[in-house]
């Protein structure tokens, strides 16, 4: 069996997967589409989902120390102001002053092999101007400026200015306003987290690459507070954590890489920050980061709300403001990093064939149970009986009996199905159990019907 992991024009060929077999569409697409927004279909909700349930199980049932929140999106605009996303949550923007196409001006000079990181929005101007550097469609480029990217709303029936908000940029931001009330609810003692799956918004300038760079994006975030004699042991803590997590999901190890974000490229409240990148199709681009945000956002919505949020050590009598070491997982980014690694073509019997080699515990459907044959009601019978079985067991199994039993395998193969399950003559005639095939080989043995839910499980 010949396995190919690095195919030609890989990206173009998931893309198209997730449209056929209902994974991934275009956001609004009988509308002809809207930019930087993607419509998860029934196999993309549930590999989704199962992302999700695992990040959640890991990272906060399977602890004692991890509070969950779900907090609104809509928030008091004070909150972006405290956090600094008001006057600083910008990316550099430049237009094509001949189709007036807007770019983001840092990827523009990245493509033109210039490195721009800690770079101000003047040095790129002057930058794009001593280089000569053009639109992609080769016209001159404007001014390089700051535009900020937070989407703005009015709330309720009033339009004065006072009644503006913003959809949440990020979902820390609900985490932070929910300090108090966690800690007045529940009593944690420090080091403890809070931790938030949930939507964000950010007015991409040039969003791209299918569904890395969204405008509509899920974000799994988690605000872990210690004391600050502490902060590096939870840093390298959750760095660890990080991997393992990304073991968890299926990931090879070697396409996950960590970049020490240098001092001088640091955002501002961070004092230590590593990027987790990630080998995608178009490139090495970034996973999840990893921030040692100190003290600035309890500090900063303290002075803003004029909420008192410091924290009392009982057992020290010291009264402190938390740290915080924050993992941020963006959820699409994820499913776009699986799909990756997952996609693989090769020739099983002579032919060609696509599959996703999803890890079992990720795959939207775990087992498929068949029918030998579809106009055989005995076989139907049992094959539904067997379907019933195992769903009771296991959430994700479907049922299906559409064309023949080699369709049904490339199809189960192409949505990453770990296992089918076939019912045949040999089933109800001699007992002897039903067939059990495994997607990576395509090898098939028999196997009782009482022990398929531990095979599959
Ligand atoms: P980038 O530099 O790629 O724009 P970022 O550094 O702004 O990302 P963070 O603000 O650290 O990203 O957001 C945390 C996580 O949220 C990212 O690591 C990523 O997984 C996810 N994320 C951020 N922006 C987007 C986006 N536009 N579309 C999809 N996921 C995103």
């Amino acid at each position: 069996m010949k396995t190919e992991n690095t195919v030609e024009g890989k990206m173009e060929k998931i893309v198209s997967l997730c449209k056929r077999r209902g994974f991934i569409f275009q956001g609004s697409e009988i509308y002809g589409g809207l930019a930087g927004t993607f419509d998860y279909g029934p196999y993309g909700v549930t590999l989704k989902n199962n992302i999700k349930r695992l990040w959640w199980k890991r990272f906060v049932e399977d602890r004692e120390d991890m509070y969950g929140v779900d907090a609104a999106i809509l928030m008091n605009p004070k909150v972006w102001e405290a956090s600094g996303h008001v006057a600083g949550f910008a990316d550099p923007l430049v237009e094509d002053l001949k189709t007036h196409k807007r770019y983001r001006a840092d990827h523009l000079l990245e493509d033109a092999g210039v490195d721009t990181k800690g770079m101000k929005a003047t040095e790129m101007d002057a930058l794009i101007k001593e280089k000569k550097i053009k639109s992609p469609e080769g016209n001159p480029l404007g001014e390089v400026r700051q535009f900020n990217m937070m989407f703005k709303t009015q709330i309720g029936a009033t339009e004065d200015p006072t009644a503006v908000s913003y959809l949440r940029p990020e979902t820390a931001g609900g985490i932070f306003v929910n300090y108090k009330n966690v800690l007045d609810s529940l009593h944690p003692k420090l080091p403890f987290g809070i931790a938030q799956i949930g939507k964000a918004f950010r007015n991409e300038i040039a969003p791209r690459d299918f569904i890395f760079r969204l405008r509509e994006l899920e974000q799994m975030e988690i605000e872990f507070f210690v004391n600050p004699k502490e902060w590096e042991k939870w840093f390298a803590h959750f760095q660890a954590q990080v991997h393992e997590w990304t073991r968890d999901i299926g990931l090879a190890d070697s396409h996950v890489h960590e970049l020490e974000i240098a001092p001088a490229d640091l955002a501002h409240y961070s004092k230590r920050t590593i990027d987790f990148e990630f080998d995608y199709p178009f490139g090495k681009k970034e996973l999840y980061g990893l921030a040692y945000r100190t003290d600035f956002d309890l500090s900063a919505h303290t002075k803003s709300s004029r909420v008192d949020l410091s924290y009392f050590d009982e057992e020290t009598k010291e009264r402190l403001t938390p740290h915080v070491i924050e993992p941020s997982f963006g959820v699409d980014r994820t499913l776009l990093a699986i799909l990756s690694d997952a996609y693989t073509e090769d020739t099983l019997g002579g032919e060609t064939r696509t599959f996703l080699k999803l890890a079992p515990a990720v795959a939207p459907v775990r087992v498929a149970v068949f029918p030998l044959l579809k106009n055989k009601p005995e076989l139907v019978a049992k094959a539904r009986e067997v379907y019933a079985m195992l769903k009771k067991a296991i959430p994700n199994v479907e049922f299906d009996d559409n064309g023949n039993i080699g369709k049904r395998y490339r199809r189960q193969d192409e949505i990453g199905t770990p296992f089918c399950v076939t019912v045949d003559f040999e089933t109800i005639e001699q007992g002897t159990g039903v067939a059990l095939r495994d997607r990576d080989t395509g090898a098939q043995k028999r196997v009782k019907i009482e022990d398929l839910v531990s095979l599959v499980s």
